[in-house]
């Protein structure tokens, strides 16, 4: 059975038709500039050539329709038709507390989400958009909801209240969510895996450290804390994002620099992390790496600081678990960047006796141990699969 796996942004939208038995991807593609002007689709089959279209894209359900023709093209397509597509998994951001695992989409479950809005006013309405595409165009297909919240659903109460009045949480459910779940999820279980071990067992770090990044402590198989917040803005430096400051400093910027409460934020969320410690230099990893060794002061620091604070979230989670048996490393900058792995296990995980295996760790695109057999705590690069999870979820809840 073929599952369309969706990522709807506010203005593109992902997609990977993935064969749910053999795990096998069909073809996969992106719909960018949707509702603006010089909107197209990338398109790319399994095995075959990447294709760029233009496509005028007025709304999503026009980029759903491209979607589709490309899939049941002729020429270039993957299925006949669409009937091939036995259902569509969304991937979903925000939860809230009404969502501790995915569900099959109904229209109490849209109503549900849409409650959630609040919690994510960029990307819910965003998702939603995307699931009412697919009803228009493929009515007759089952759809699956997976929630970037999910996982953590089993975060004890200790770890996701705020110290701030409780009536908040009561009236507005102020709380840790945390996100990347789907992520932190298969990466967890994929190291328990390959390391022929029971997922119950062990006490599990993982560190998804992307453009966006997120520290999880996943411990008998249950995420017991998170780094991402109520929303993705807490935790680590992320390439734009500040990760954990003083709250204080919100209201210090915005007297000091004239602006609004909205305007901080938008520079806590677009103009921080390594791209504001590095004055600007870069948000991408690759390029504060390539300055760092030409010694450029701003790349340096930002590095460091980046490096530090996965340290200190590591440190946090091995306390919050009384112990910590694996950390993964995942994600564009966790999966390639071994100097960034570097500059975490080497400098700081010492006490742990983590002891890292240098030529494993420069190996690159496979789930691999990079500690040496006598490490104390086994370090790992796993690449996460978001799509496949979802595809694996979406499966299982609409097989009849
Ligand atoms: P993601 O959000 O998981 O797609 O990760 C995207 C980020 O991964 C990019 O912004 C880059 O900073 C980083 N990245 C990708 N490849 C490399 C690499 N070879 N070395 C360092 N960072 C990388």
């Amino acid at each position: 059975m073929n599952i369309l796996v969706i990522n709807c942004g506010s203005s593109s939208l992902k997609f990977q038709l993935i064969d749910a038995q053999t795990e096998q991807l069909a073809a996969k593609g992106l719909c960018e500039r949707i509702g603006i002007e010089g909107s197209r689709i990338v398109y790319t089959p399994a095995g075959g050539v990447k294709e760029i279209k233009e496509a005028p894209m007025a709304n999503h359900t026009d980029a759903i329709r491209y979607v589709l023709e490309a899939l049941t093209n002729e020429k270039t397509g993957v299925v006949k038709s669409l009937d091939e597509i036995g259902a569509v998994g969304h991937r979903l951001v925000h939860g809230g507390e009404k969502f501790a695992g995915s569900t099959v989409i109904t229209d109490e479950v849209i109503q549900a989400i849409e409650e959630c809005n609040d919690l994510a006013p960029l990307h819910n309405p965003a998702n939603l958009i995307g699931i009412s595409a697919c009803k228009e165009l493929m009515p007759n297909t089952p759809m699956a909801g997976i929630f970037d919240t999910a996982f953590h659903q089993t975060m004890p109460k200790k770890a996701y209240l705020y110290g701030i009045p409780y009536e908040y949480y009561e009236k507005y459910r102020i709380r840790r969510y945390g996100f990347h779940g789907t992520s932190h999820s298969y990466v967890s279980k994929r190291a328990a895996e390959v390391l022929g071990r029971n997922y119950e067992d062990l006490k599990i770090i993982v560190c998804h450290l992307g453009n966006g990044a997120s520290v999880s402590a996943v411990m008998n198989g249950k995420c017991v804390d998170t780094s991402m917040g109520m929303t993705p803005l807490e935790g680590l430096i992320m390439g734009t994002r500040s990760g954990d400051i003083d709250p204080a400093i919100i209201e210090f910027i915005a007297h000091k620099e004239n602006k609004t409460i909205d305007e901080v934020m938008a520079i806590l969320n677009k103009k921080s992390g390594v791209l504001g410690l590095s004055d600007n230099l870069s948000s991408d990893f690759r390029d504060l790496e390539d300055a760092y060794p030409q010694g450029n002061v701003r790349a340096v620091e930002a590095m460091d600081c980046f490096a530090y604070r996965v340290a200190k979230y590591i440190g946090a989670y091995a306390a919050a678990m009384n112990g910590v048996d694996v950390i993964c490393f995942t994600a564009g900058v966790g999966e390639n960047s071994s100097f960034t792995r570097e500059l975490i296990c080497n400098n700081y995980l010492g006490y742990l006796g983590v002891k890292l295996d240098d030529e494993a760790n420069q190996k690159r695109g496979e789930d691999i141990t990079i500690s040496t057999p006598d490490s104390k705590t086994t370090v790992m690069v796993i690449p996460t699969n978001e799509e496949l999870a979802i595809a694996r979820e979406t499966y299982r809840l609409t097989r009849q």
